[in-house]
């Protein structure tokens, strides 16, 4: 299959144009002046319905939406864009609505970009004792764009807020300087966008060090998703499939960690052919989706989704809570919400899929989880706990926020039995080296969903 990218530019050459109506257009156009928009073949042609389009979780998922922007600055830039405004009054105003967006949700520059001998290691984060991120500088890209995506700035013109490296040699530095990483997540954008040759290149290069500390090499994807001819038909699918074998038979856990959003993407004749042969070269599949208003908001949906999933060999993994940043407000759910919606969907499968954990938040201190919403002496808290944290002694502590019916995000809690802070704010502060934390943020940063 060719793979023929559609974005802003090129509108009208999509199959299916004739269909949009006019205020879809109008949308679409306005709404992806600032956020990125690129959709493609296998998309528009196999995944999406388009006789429903305006309400389908795959068309929201690709097309920007009007509701994506609040209606004042919707408005604001549709009358810029219809007076034909200069372009640098337009585009001034373009990179403001994206500062107001959140792009880097507070700490991602700051607090997990390590050094090394002096130098800042751009293209890697280092936050939990045994992972470190990569993000290979030709990854930085997708197949396709998600309209909820929080990398975006990635994608638009932010280029200084793009984390990117080119040398595999400050990797294998910077692994050998910290014996305790066994992991390395390889990450974007979506590193399959890579040909493999360039993929191969860094994965050579990490392999041929030897560290005896790697276990496990992650890559994040949404190949599987927006574009499984990834295995099946592109020139260099056999190669890449090659390369996938030859991390297994070095003794490496090699995982891909697939983000599906919907059931749907789970059921075109070339993404069950694209599983199989990935499963084929030794290869496990995991995945991991935020809960996502107009997306997946129901609870039959994931469960759906995840016994799919094991039926197809792929492992569920993690459930994210929508972040806050881009249009968080059009994807968001409250915090309560979120679980009901997990826990539902927990109950109704088999053991065998129990293997997803959630819903967690990615925050400042850590991935935080709502392990539910309880009374304890009279009061009604959410109890949480870290999957993961920045001193990994926190994990799997329970502790207790305030109930609140409004909540989407960890900095809207605060402590319950009126206590004055959680107990690893001192000690987040501490490793943070602030000293203090603006209300009770517990800001979130780096990538999560791909
Ligand atoms: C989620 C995440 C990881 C991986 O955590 P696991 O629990 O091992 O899946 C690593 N680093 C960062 C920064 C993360 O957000
Ligand atoms: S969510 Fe992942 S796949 Fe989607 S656009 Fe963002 S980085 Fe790409």
């Amino acid at each position: 299959m060719k793979y023929h990218v559609y974005a802003r530019h090129n509108l009208d050459k999509i199959p299916t144009y004739g269909k949009l109506s006019k205020e879809q257009i109008q949308s679409i156009k306005i709404v992806s002046e600032v956020l990125p928009f690129k959709t493609n073949n296998y998309v528009v042609n196999e995944l999406i319905d388009w006789d429903n389009y305006q309400t389908d979780p795959m068309y929201i998922l690709s097309f920007p939406q009007k509701g994506m922007l609040k209606s004042k600055q919707f408005r604001a830039l549709s009358e810029l864009v219809e007076k034909n405004t200069n372009k640098a009054e337009l585009a001034k105003y373009i990179e403001e609505l994206r500062l107001n967006l959140n792009p880097h949700p507070a700490g991602q520059l700051e607090h997990n970009v390590p050094t090394l001998k002096g130098e800042v290691l751009s293209g890697i984060q280092h936050k939990y004792r045994e992972t470190m991120l990569f993000f290979p500088t030709q990854g930085q890209t997708c197949h396709a764009y998600c309209t909820f995506c929080f990398r975006w700035p990635q994608f638009t013109g932010l280029n200084e807020l793009k984390f990117a490296m080119k040398q595999t040699k400050l990797v294998v530095a910077y692994l050998k300087e910290n014996p305790s990483i066994t992991d390395i997540l390889i990450t974007g954008g979506d590193p399959m966008v890579m040909k493999t040759e360039i993929l191969e290149r860094y994965i050579n290069g990490i392999l041929s060090a030897e560290l005896p500390q790697l276990k496990t090499i992650r890559i994040g994807t949404k190949s599987l998703s927006f574009w499984p001819y990834r295995y099946i038909s592109d020139p260099d699918s056999w190669d890449l499939l090659n390369l996938l074998r030859r991390v297994n038979e070095k003794g490496i856990h090699l995982a891909l960690m697939a983000h599906i959003n919907h059931p749907r993407e789970l059921e075109t004749d070339a993404v069950k052919e694209a599983i199989a042969r990935i499963r084929e070269t030794g290869t496990t599949i995991r995945s991991q989706s935020p809960i996502l208003r107009h997306i997946n908001d129901d609870p039959a949906l994931w469960a759906s989704m995840w016994k799919k999933q094991v039926n197809l060999g792929i492992i569920p993994y993690y459930m994210f809570v929508a972040r806050d940043t881009g249009a968080q407000s059009y994807f968001g759910l409250s915090l309560e919400r979120t679980h009901q919606i997990f826990h539902e969907a927990y109950q109704q499968i088999s053991g065998i899929g129990r293997t997803v954990r959630g819903p967690s938040m990615s925050a400042g201190p850590g991935k935080v989880r709502i392990v539910g919403i309880s009374e304890v002496k009279g009061e009604k808290v959410f109890v949480l706990e870290f999957l993961q944290g920045r001193n990994p002694d926190w994990v799997g502590q329970p502790f207790f926020a305030a109930y609140d019916a409004e909540a989407q995000w960890l900095d809207d809690l605060v402590p319950a039995f009126g206590e004055k802070e959680f107990f690893y704010e001192q000690e987040y502060m501490k490793l943070l080296k602030v000293d203090k934390l603006p209300g009770h943020v517990l800001s979130t940063d780096n990538k999560q969903y791909a």
